[in-house]
């Protein structure tokens, strides 16, 4: 090369002035960028824990920060991850596009440039089939190491890799996904029957120890939670950061455990994960993690039209089927997860007004918003119950309601399990002991007949999970011929939105 030097140094003297710019982000440095459990929501929403309720988020925003981002650093030196759970939430999601309920979701984080995305459990919820005709349309990554179909060997869905490797700025970054091993509860028996997942940690580690050799960084993109985050970290030691999902966790700050990073961002499209590392020798050298709240004031660049043309076409299409005006709540109906609330009185209410069973049921995950005091339209009931099951009649003995009742009352007093809301029965309970027993119980107004065979009604989520949910698995169940959603219309419509604050269930010393 010698002999050029001269020539060289004279190109340069002779009007090439330009030397190289300055790399954005150094050799090694590379920014990963993430959300999880996006749900549907693709609007801008209250954000009730910041002054003044600000509305933040939604795609055109989220676009923007990572636009900006992207800008600042290098395009080729950054990363877009999601931690799982697109569907549900909100009507979106119930649009069936291109052959596939979801599809919306896929073109917004296409269009947002997404390079990779986990399989969540709600993806399940409109059926494996139409999780494979989503799956199957996917130009982002799509992954899950333990998801396989009844081989156990084989990925469950077309496209699905266990991982994926980028060339992210010089460092290669393996990247790994992981679905919940609750599954078997989430999912219906029928998709069930067609899967045979593996455990997560066992996934995790066989395709970490492949992919090891032959990266720079090993990331779990993951849809568990973060207490089993935090196990995975134990269990899987080669692991440098975990981007996770599932708990709908705002990590303000990273967790740690041994030499893992473990991050979430929170839920329903309002945050941004931003993780920085600079990465040299086979692990992470520097770390920085924020969690970026997607505030419409805080935006350094305007907003991109397609993306807010995507986002007017749903939003115009979902009001000219959702927009109606159901009725006016004089007051918030709120909801639990662990305990009684006005939200779950009101559903149970709903459903045994479809039905004219004894009692119904509803549990508490699946309330998935709150009504506001104000207009109740279609949109707003549908994003408190998006799951459009049907609803089911079953008989019920009171010996059975009893038991259902003990175990509420445990999650009422401990809150370790789900509470399942009731209309059509009163109960009180104290504790003995430390162990909950129950102190009165009627239904319909009269002292319970342990041995009489009463009608409840529930949701086929609540059916097909009856071990979770009722210990004894219903005697040939009855479509009423219409799912909770509907069902609520038809009860917003003829009742309105009120709740007398009578409590149900109460618990008593
Ligand atoms: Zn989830």
């Amino acid at each position: 090369m010698r002999p050029w030097l001269p020539l060289l140094g004279l190109a340069i003297f002779a009007g090439c002035p330009k030397k190289e710019p300055e790399p954005l982000s150094p050799p090694g440095h590379v920014t990963i960028l993430h959300t999880n459990d996006l749900h549907g929501h693709y609007l801008p929403e209250r954000a009730d824990w910041l002054p003044g309720e600000p509305s933040i988020g939604g795609f055109v925003r989220l676009e923007q920060e990572v636009r900006a981002i992207r800008e600042a650093k290098g395009r080729e030196n950054t990363l877009l991850l999601d931690g799982g759970d697109i569907l549900t939430g909100t009507p979106l999601t119930a649009l069936e596009e291109e052959g596939a309920r979801g599809t919306p979701m896929l073109r917004f984080m296409e269009a947002l440039g997404y390079d990779a995305w986990v399989v969540g459990n709600h993806e399940f919820d409109r059926g494996l089939e139409n999780l494979k005709v989503l799956a199957g349309k996917s130009t982002v990554v799509t992954l899950s190491a333990n998801l396989r179909d009844k081989s156990g060997k084989e990925a469950l869905l077309p496209n699905q890799a266990f991982s994926h490797v980028f060339a992210v700025n010089g460092v290669r970054i393996g990247v790994i996904g992981a679905t919940t091993d609750s599954l078997r509860t989430l999912v219906s028996p029928r998709d069930w029957a067609r899967m045979s997942p593996l455990p997560v940690a066992e996934a995790v580690r066989a395709e970490a120890a492949r992919l090891d050799p032959d990266t720079d960084l090993l990331v779990a993109l993951t849809h568990i939670g973060l207490d089993d985050d935090k196990k995975l970290a134990a269990a899987v030691p080669g692991l440098d950061l975990i981007v996770g999902g599932h708990s709908h966790t705002p990590m303000k700050e990273a967790g740690r455990v041994g030499d893992t990073w473990i991050v979430q961002a929170g839920s329903y499209n309002r945050q941004l994960g931003v993780v920085e590392v600079d990465v040299a020798n086979d692990a992470i050298a520097a770390f920085r993690y924020e969690l970026r709240d997607l505030s419409p004031e805080t935006a350094v660049v305007s907003a991109d039209e397609s993306v807010a043309a995507m986002a007017a076409h749903y939003q115009k299409n979902i009001d000219s089927i959702y927009g109606e005006v159901l009725a006016r709540a004089p007051a918030k109906l709120d909801k639990s997860y662990h305990h009684e609330s006005a939200l779950g009185r009101w559903i149970t209410d709903a459903l045994r007004m479809a039905s004219s069973a004894d009692l119904a049921l509803y549990n508490g995950g699946g309330l998935r918003s709150e009504i506001q005091a104000g207009e109740v339209t279609r949109r707003s009931l549908f994003e408190c119950f998006p799951f459009e099951n049907a609803v089911y009649t079953f008989p019920i003995t009171g010996e059975q309601v009893v038991a259902m009742l003990l175990r509420n009352a445990a999650a009422d007093a401990t809150e370790s399990r789900a509470f399942l809301s009731i209309s059509g029965a009163t109960w009180t309970y104290r504790m003995n002991s430390g162990a909950p027993e129950l102190v009165a119980v009627s239904v319909g107004g009269q002292p319970i007949d342990l041995a009489r065979t009463y009608t409840a009604a529930a949701t086929s989520y609540i059916v097909d999970q009856w071990e979770k949910f009722l210990g004894v698995q219903p005697v040939d169940p009855a479509p009423v011929g219409l799912n909770d959603f509907e069902a609520a219309v038809a009860y917003g419509k003829a009742r309105g939105f009120s709740d007398d604050g009578q409590r149900r269930g109460a618990r008593v010393e």
